[in-house]
């Protein structure tokens, strides 16, 4: 572990001790073992393993984190990153084999394939949301593609950040695999190196630092970013199936402080009254009478955040359309699920990624209205729909802009990994899970093989017209065309 602090010396860890960590691990790199199917299997393995035996140390980092429910951590932190180890294990042998494509008649005869090969030593920055699942899952995609990696993971979840430092120190192989704690100093002196990859995961200010950095070395990027992500409800639907999912999402995820958890509700005049009623009786069935003293919702992770959302609700435009929660616990972090009903469009609420356990529904005289109220924000990282009409839905998935967009349901499309996880706009660049993972971290090679047969002296000067005429009709690629110029016919 490289770290700010390291047994009782505290050490800096500045831009000359970030120089030396990249310059180690290009040398480790370039021994090129990383790029043995043994190798990244034996590492994925560690990696499973040191989740797997340390299950109930990462709950605790979590509790103490971000008071995360137990339940919440063993699914979508532990849960979530076993499956992508178990997805690189069983199709990783396949993933690596060069793919055999075709070849064109102006290079007869020969034979193509691409040949998957890992980027080098690339740069791993995470977020405090999710810290044990989103430092760990682009890490074992950049394991599983061959690559030397160094993850940096949020000081914002000190608990979790710590740990990760101690696992991956315990059970990898530190000649390419390190962990550096720390935050915007340590950040930056990593974001000084050349990296041949930078996966990020946080917001959209942050983003554009590290492309920026990026940029100086031509390094590219994976930008995992955030947004508003709407939920239309539609209605003649279930409306009681729709709420407990949407509560799912929204306040089941890290009580409102994950990336995709439904941001704000889009509905008709007529269906909101009776969607708040649902919402009201579902969220007192899950959460009791005192959601404040509810141990199944996360606490907000810092007194700033605290700050931040309590700004948002005390916004004179909105303090008045409270329709459900609002109470708050300074000392303990707390905010209660809290629905806003009717919210203006100008309102600070509306104006930024909310982050938190409050939910404000707009309303719209025709459902459709939906689909421009969207597309007149940035590109949301997720947007959901709940819909019987097909029609509706058709119109949805054509013309919403999303990083993925859900029917019916809220999240869910996270955990299919044959669906890439990325944004697109505001909400980021490239994607990951399953092979997108693996594909995020490789280079995909263009390899041509030729032999020395087959030497046509038309392509070597002098050039003629004759020769012009083939090299036209090669290049068209069509056999006739080039009877045709062989003949001299036009
Ligand atoms: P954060 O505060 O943990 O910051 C993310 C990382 O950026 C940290 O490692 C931090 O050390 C580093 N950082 C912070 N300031 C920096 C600076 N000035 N220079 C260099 N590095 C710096 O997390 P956050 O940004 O609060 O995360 C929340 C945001 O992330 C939300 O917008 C959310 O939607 C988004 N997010 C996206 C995903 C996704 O998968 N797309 C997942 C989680 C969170």
């Amino acid at each position: 572990m490289a770290g700010a602090e390291s047994g009782s010396q505290k050490k800096v860890f500045d831009a000359e001790a970030a120089s030396f960590l990249v310059k180690e691990l290009r040398e480790s790199f370039g021994s090129g073992r990383t790029r043995s199917y043994e190798w990244r299997v034996s590492q994925v393995k560690a990696l499973l393993k040191a989740v797997v035996e340390n299950e109930d140390q990462i709950v605790d980092a979590l509790r103490s984190d971000l008071a995360k429910p137990p339940l919440e951590t063993v699914v979508y932190e532990v849960g979530m990153f076993k499956n992508s180890c178990e997805v690189i294990l069983k199709e990783l042998k396949h993933w690596m084999v060069p793919e055999k494509v075709k070849t064109s008649i102006s290079t007869f005869p020969s034979s193509a394939e691409i040949v998957p090969e890992p980027l080098g030593v690339v740069l791993v920055i995470s977020a405090w949301n999710y810290p044990i699942l989103l430092s760990l899952d682009p890490v074992v995609g950049a394991i599983a593609a061959g690559n030397a990696v160094v993850l940096k993971p949020s000081e914002i979840a000190p608990a979790s950040s710590s740990l990760l430092a101690k696992l991956i120190e315990k059970y990898m192989d530190n000649s390419f695999i390190r962990v550096v704690e720390g935050a915007v100093d340590e950040t930056t002196a990593l974001l000084q190196q050349k990296w041949d990859k930078i996966f990020y995961t946080g917001n959209g200010k942050v983003g554009r630092i590290v492309m920026t950095a990026a940029a100086k070395h031509l390094t590219p990027v994976v930008l995992e970013l955030g947004g508003k992500s709407p939920v239309v409800v539609d209605s003649n639907i279930n409306l009681k199936v729709a709420a407990r999912r949407i509560i799912s999402g929204k306040w089941g995820l890290n009580n409102g402080q994950a990336c995709i958890s439904p941001d704000y509700i889009i509905t008709t005049k007529d269906c909101a009254p009776k969607l708040v009623d649902v919402l009201k009786t579902e969220l007192e069935n899950c959460y009791g009478k005192n959601p404040l003293e509810s141990e199944d919702l996360s606490r907000i992770v810092s007194s700033n955040h605290f700050a931040r959302l309590s700004k948002l609700l005390n916004d004179d435009k909105v303090s008045g359309k409270i329709a459900y929660g609002g109470e708050k616990d300074e000392k303990k972090l707390r905010i209660a699920p809290t629905v806003l009903l009717d919210v203006p469009q100008d309102s600070l609420i509306m104006g930024e990624e909310i982050f938190g356990p409050l939910l404000p529904i707009i309303t719209v005289n025709k459902v459709e209205e939906s689909i421009d109220v969207i597309n007149s924000g940035s590109k949301p990282l997720a947007a959901y729909i709940f819909t019987n009409n097909k029609k509706f839905k058709e119109q949805f998935v054509k013309n919403v802009s999303a990083g993925g967009l859900l029917v019916n349901d809220t999240v869910l499309h996270l955990v299919v990994h044959t669906l890439p996880f990325g944004g697109v706009g505001e909400s980021g660049m490239g994607a990951y899970h399953g092979k997108f993972s693996f594909d995020a971290f490789t280079h995909k090679k263009a390899v041509l093989y030729r032999s020395f047969a087959g030497d046509a002296s038309l392509r070597y000067p002098p050039y003629t017209d004759t020769k012009l005429r083939l090299m036209k009709a090669l290049i068209g690629g069509s056999i006739i065309g080039i009877i045709r110029a062989l003949f001299g016919w036009s």
